[in-house]
């Protein structure tokens, strides 16, 4: 089933799911298996040749990951996905089929620590460069791209919170310079933000956040739009030319729109082997079927707390995007209509001090390194992930001595704020 004109709320349940045809089990089984029996020698040179698809081998594809691929690529309006272990691993299957040595990616200064982390250091052992500018200086983006820029790459809704990117106007100057955009949907989902309905190309994954929703297990999501023409130059030969792993097949000319999500399991998977396994393909799916309502609640819930917060005396800032007094609250309603997610980070007067006693003193709120957990979560990134940094780098990431960034789950939202205010009160005793 992957009738768009569905509604989200019922293609977050079936999408992709079938009855099981040996046993007609209603919930998609976690087929536990390795390898698949081919009807004969002829069938297993079809699907090694890419002339027929099938399933031949679980680092390539497995029944329960295509269900989720499928569901995926529904919600988010994509023809195609690749699932992988993680979020990380996605961002680089999302870039593989792109780059090269000597390339290059403009990615938003408001990013995810640890893909700022990726795009800094790690992808140049690849010679693969990273240019990091504001995305709200749209003559810096344009600038910055140059003959060697493969993708420009932003967050929806940015992790630590607070920034709502204006994708339109990212994907335009992408357009104009003939490269995808690809989006890291994660701490905004599907049911808030559609990303290829904005213009981007594709769309990337943590599927360990919101989409699981319960900190069970890490994955990750390649999503493809289908609409780019990776022919209409010649910056993309991975996609457009003949590839000698397969006899000079090439992936645009054979599979047409489909050729990115391919290109990622015969090439990325087959090679790369970041597979994502059946049992968190299981978990994942799960967490699909409730995703609209939980986030619904964590929106809700997280509006209710910012605005408490802001209004508290023990409370220097908060930087909630949802709030009337933040410089993106205009955003929202042109990117985020539904809201604008369940990530921020609260400035705690009494700094470092007063931060840590705050984690310390909280009760529901767990102190954890993840983000979109059905429960509340707390950092004090200072102290923790962004420890290495010297204060200028920790102010510019938004991590400051005296910031703590909250993910705001479904529980009570009068539960929680009763928790922050006996630990507020604590802090700055
Ligand atoms: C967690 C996260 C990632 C990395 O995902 P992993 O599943 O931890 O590898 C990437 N981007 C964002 C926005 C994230 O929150």
């Amino acid at each position: 089933m992957s009738d768009t004109t569905y509604g989200f709320d019922t293609l977050q349940i079936h999408a992709g799911a079938r009855p099981d045809p040996a046993t007609g089990s209603r919930q998609t089984p976690i087929y536990q298996t390795t390898a698949y029996v081919f009807r004969d020698a002829d069938h297993a040179a079809a699907l090694f040749n890419l002339q027929e698809v099938g399933f031949i081998y679980s680092r390539l594809t497995n029944p329960t990951v295509a269900v989720l691929q499928e569901r995926i690529a529904t919600l988010e309006g994509g023809v195609g996905a690749v699932c992988c272990s993680s979020g990380h691993a996605a961002q680089i299957m999302a870039l593989f089929p792109l780059m090269g040595p000597g390339k290059n990616i403009v990615a938003s200064t408001r990013l995810y620590g640890g893909t700022v982390t990726q795009f800094s250091h790690t992808i140049k052992r690849f010679g693969w460069e990273c240019k990091f500018v504001d995305f709200d200086d749209l003559d810096a983006v344009k600038d910055a791209i140059d003959d060697n820029t493969r993708a420009v790459f932003g967050e929806a809704i940015a992790n630590p919170g607070g920034y709502i990117m204006d994708v339109r106007a990212i994907a335009d100057i992408a357009d104009a310079a003939e490269i995808p955009l690809i989006i890291d949907n994660t701490t905004a989902t599907p049911f808030l933000v559609r990303p290829i309905e904005h213009g981007a190309t594709l769309v990337v994954h943590s599927t360990t956040k919101y989409l699981t929703g319960n900190g069970t297990v890490t994955g990750g999501c390649v999503v493809d739009s289908g609409k780019f023409d990776w022919s209409a130059n010649d910056k993309f030969p991975s996609l457009s030319q003949p590839e000698p792993a397969y006899h000079g097949l090439k992936f645009h000319e054979t599979f047409g729109n489909l050729a990115f999500t391919f290109h990622g399991i015969a090439i990325g998977l087959r090679d790369l082997g970041m597979t994502m396994n059946p049992q968190a393909a299981h978990y994942t799916l799960m967490g699909t079927e409730t995703l609209s309502l939980r986030m619904e609640r964590h929106v809700e819930n997280a509006k209710k707390i910012a605005e408490w917060l802001e209004k508290d005396d023990r409370i220097e800032k908060v930087t909630y995007a949802g709030l009337k007094s933040s410089p993106y609250y205009d955003r929202v309603a042109k990117v985020c209509p539904k809201g604008a997610g369940a990530l921020f980070t609260v400035s705690v007067k009494g700094g470092y001090d007063a931060c840590v006693k705050l984690v310390n003193a909280l009760e529901i709120f767990s102190h954890v390194a993840n983000l979109g957990d059905a429960r509340s979560l707390v950092i004090h990134s200072a102290s923790t992930t962004h420890r290495q940094l010297s204060p200028e780098q920790q102010e510019a990431a938004g991590a400051g001595q005296n910031v703590v960034r909250l993910s705001i789950g479904t529980e009570d939202a009068d539960d929680l704020i009763a928790d922050l205010d006996q630990a507020l009160s604590k802090a700055s005793a």
